[in-house]
C-alpha cells in the first residue's frame, strides 16, 4: 500500500506509520516529497488493516498497489532504483557496458578477452563459469575454476565481473567471486533459486524468460525484493516468437515499458536476443537510444572457435567501434 501523509504532517508522525507496519514484518520505502511525505509498504498485508493505518495521526489517505509485483513497482517508489558494484553504477541516467565471452574457455583466454574489452570501454566482464546449456551433451562450464579465473580477471582489469548461478546451493560460492549474478532466462521462474539470491543481499541481473510475460518477470523479480535485496537488474534477452531467422525475438519496447512500470534498471543483451552477430550492432545501438541502463554483449578474440555462443559473438575490434557508436547515441539521447 501507499500511505500519503498531510502536508502538515511531521517526521515523527511518518515515523510512527514506519515503526507500526514494520513491527508486523511489512518493508517500507519513504519518499521525501516537496511538500509532503509518501512511504510504501510492502509484504505481510494480512496482518495490516489498511482502514486502521489510515485513521493514524497524519495521515492524509491510503492507497493499495494496483500491480501484483510491490516492492519492484514504480508505485512503491518512484525513483529510479541504482545498483553499485565497485565504482560503476547500474541505474543512473548513464548507460553501462558489459561484455566478454559466453563462457570462460581457461586462464589465457579470459585473461586475453578480458584486457580487451577493458581497452574497448567495457565497464563490467561477463563470462559463465556455470552454463545452462540446451542438451546435457554440450559444454557445461569451468564450474569453480572458471569463477576463479573470473577473480583473477577483475583483478588484473579492475573490472567487476557478472556470472551466472543455477543452483540455490551454489549462491554462496558465487557471491565470493562475482560482483553481480546472473538468473538466466531458464531460471527466471526458479523460486527456489531467486529466494537463496534474495537472502544473500547479492547484487543480480535478472533475464527474462524467453517465454516470460513482462508480469512474470516482475513477479520473479519480487521474489528476490521481498527478501530485502534491491539489488535488482533486470535484462531483456529476447522472447521465443514465431520467426526462425532471428534466434529470438528482441522485445525492445520491454525497456520503455519496464521504465515506466518499474524503478529497477534494465539491460539489453541483444546478442542472445538476436543470435547472429551481423545484427547485434543494430540491436545495441537501438537498445541505447530506446534508454537501456546498459547492454550486455558477447565479445570473443575468435568467434569460429568459441565453446559456446560463437554465432553471436562479437569480435574485439568490432565490440570497440561498437562502443564508440553507442556512446554517442547515448549522448544524443540522454
Ligand atoms: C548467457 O548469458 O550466456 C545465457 C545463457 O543467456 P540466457 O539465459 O539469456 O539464454
Ligand atoms: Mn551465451
Amino acid at each position: 500500500m501507499i500511505v500519503v501523509m498531510k502536508t502538515e504532517a511531521t517526521a515523527e508522525h511518518a515515523a510512527s506509520i514506519v515503526a507500526r507496519v514494520e513491527a508486523v514484518g511489512c518493508k517500507t520505502h519513504t519518499i521525501e516529497g516537496t511538500d509532503r511525505r509518501v512511504i510504501g509498504v510492502v509484504g505481510n498485508g494480512l496482518a495490516l488493516d489498511i482502514h486502521q493505518i489510515g485513521r493514524m495521526i497524519g495521515v492524509e489517505k491510503v492507497m493499495p498497489i494496483s500491480k501484483p509485483y510491490k516492492g519492484a513497482s514504480r508505485e512503491f517508489k518512484p525513483d529510479d532504483t541504482i545498483v553499485t558494484v565497485g565504482n560503476v553504477k547500474i541505474g543512473n541516467g548513464s548507460m553501462v557496458i558489459m561484455a566478454g565471452p559466453c563462457s570462460v574457455e581457461g586462464r589465457t583466454e579470459l585473461l586475453e578477452v578480458a584486457h580487451a574489452v577493458k581497452e574497448a570501454g567495457a565497464n563490467i566482464l561477463r563470462g559463465g563459469a556455470y552454463k545452462p546449456r540446451s542438451s546435457p551433451y554440450s559444454f557445461q562450464g569451468l564450474g569453480e575454476e572458471g569463477l576463479k579465473y573470473l577473480a583473477e580477471a577483475r583483478e588484473a582489469t579492475g573490472l567487476p565481473v557478472i556470472t551466472e548461478v543455477m543452483d540455490p546451493a551454489l549462491v554462496p560460492l558465487v557471491c565470493e567471486y562475482a560482483d553481480i549474478l546472473q538468473v538466466g532466462a531458464r531460471n527466471m521462474q526458479n523460486y527456489a533459486l531467486l529466494n537463496a539470491i534474495g537472502k544473500s543481499g547479492h547484487p543480480v541481473m535478472l533475464k527474462r524468460s524467453f517465454s516470460g510475460t513482462i508480469e512474470e518477470w516482475l513477479m520473479g523479480a519480487e521474489y528476490i525484493i521481498s527478501h530485502g535485496n534491491t539489488n535488482v537488474i533486470l535484462c531483456e534477452r529476447g522472447i521465443r516468437a514465431h520467426e526462425t531467422e532471428t534466434r529470438n525475438t528482441f522485445d525492445i519496447s520491454a525497456i520503455p515499458v519496464i521504465k515506466q512500470l518499474s524503478h529497477l534498471p534494465i539491460v539489453a543483451d541483444p546478442s542472445h536476443a538476436v543470435g547472429k552477430w551481423e545484427y547485434v550492432g543494430s540491436m545495441s545501438k537501438a537498445a541505447v537510444a530506446a534508454g537501456a541502463d546498459g547492454v550486455i554483449l558477447e565479445v570473443h578474440p575468435e568467434p569460429d572457435q568459441a565453446w559456446s555462443d560463437g554465432r553471436q559473438s562479437l569480435k574485439p575490434k568490432r565490440f570497440a567501434k561498437l562502443v564508440t557508436e553507442m556512446r554517442a547515441i547515448e549522448a544524443v539521447c540522454r
